[in-house]
């Protein structure tokens, strides 16, 4: 069965390219280390909210909005995403941000540049901020749209089975054969997406999220409900997936967004050894799990492994003193 897909937005920049990590792979003598470069989606930064919203934002037109909300910590690559794929779309954009940040840098200075509303949460929980601010816009006659955290419900989520099959494309015309795909999982409409399509397109190797803040038991749950929604909302067979939903959770200490030696390592050893940068709190803590990982044995040499680079570069400008 073939997805049923929505009307996207062309937001993103694709197919992304593949890369191999030839200096890196020789410096872990480990498996073979490939890069999908959804850093590359072009949208302002880029990253992987960037093709969620290709569909989120389609839908938002669809329904007659004018104004899209969400919700996401001080240096969230979603919100920055979607400030800037509201200003393409000439919608308004109203930003729900969980603490106060003093200092405008990184994604927070982006937001500003992209003429989003922002909204501190400060007394009153997120929600509680979200509805306030979506009363204001309907009594000044707007219709907003809103988009859950990390865009991860059943539309965002189309987004990551329409890139799997991108994926089995690149694969089958590159005769390129990839074992494992590693990628950071956190709100887990990426890996639920990637899920789905690896059962529409017949991709047989496996998917392991990093998990970059939740327990995997809890995040699996999620990702695991997701999936089977998404894949009812495409009109796909629905399979019983739970135990197919792999996640693992060793890096989550000391919690999200902290940056420690195993994210700062990763950074610097990529960026050293192949030009290419990660993001401190997402890309950087999944290819620290990643080398953790091959060094403790995890994978054999004949192994070919997929690092799905997810974006979140502007971050790193919010931690220059930690990253020096
Ligand atoms: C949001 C984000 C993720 C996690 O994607 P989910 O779909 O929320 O699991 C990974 N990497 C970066 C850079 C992100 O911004």
């Amino acid at each position: 069965m073939t997805p049923n897909y929505p009307h996207a937005l062309p937001l993103a920049h694709l197919p992304t390219p593949i890369e191999r990590l030839p200096r890196l792979t020789e410096l872990m003598k480990g498996p073979d280390l490939y890069v999908k470069r959804d850093d590359l989606t072009g949208l302002a930064g880029g990253g992987n909210k960037t093709r969620k919203l290709a569909y989120l934002l389609a839908e938002a037109q669809a329904q007659g909005c004018d104004h899209v909300i969400t919700i996401g910590g001080p240096q969230s690559n979603h919100c920055r995403q979607t400030a800037a794929a509201a200003a393409r779309c000439g919608l308004g954009c109203s930003l729900i941000l969980k603490s106060h940040e003093k200092e405008i840098n990184g994604n927070l200075l982006l937001n500003h540049l992209l003429g989003a509303h922002l909204y501190w949460v400060a007394d009153e929980t997120p929600a509680a901020v979200t509805e306030r601010v979506t009363k204001q816009l309907l009594s000044m006659g707007h219709k907003p749209y809103l988009i859950p955290v990390g865009g991860s419900n059943v539309v965002g989520a189309t987004a990551y089975v329409e890139a799997m099959e991108e994926l089995m494309a690149q694969i089958e015309a590159q005769h390129l054969n990839i074992d494992v795909i590693v990628h950071a999982s956190g709100s887990g409409g990426t890996q639920a997406g990637m899920l789905v399509g690896a059962h529409a397109f017949n991709f047989r190797g496996e998917i392991l999220g990093i998990s970059v803040s939740r327990p995997a038991e809890d995040l699996r749950t999620q990702i695991a409900a997701l999936a089977t929604a998404t894949a009812t909302h495409l009109g796909l067979e629905t399979v019983a997936l739970h135990d197919q939903v792999r996640v693992n959770d060793d890096y989550i200490e000391p919690g999200y967004g902290v940056l420690t030696d195993l994210e700062k390592e990763a950074i610097q050893l990529v960026a050293q050894k192949e030009g290419l940068l990660l993001d401190p709190v997402y890309t950087g803590r999944a290819m620290g799990g990643l080398i953790d990982l091959i060094r403790w044995g995890a994978f054999t040499r004949a192994q070919r492994i997929l690092f799905w680079h997810t974006g979140g570069t502007p971050a790193l400008h919010a931690y220059t003193q930690q990253l020096i």
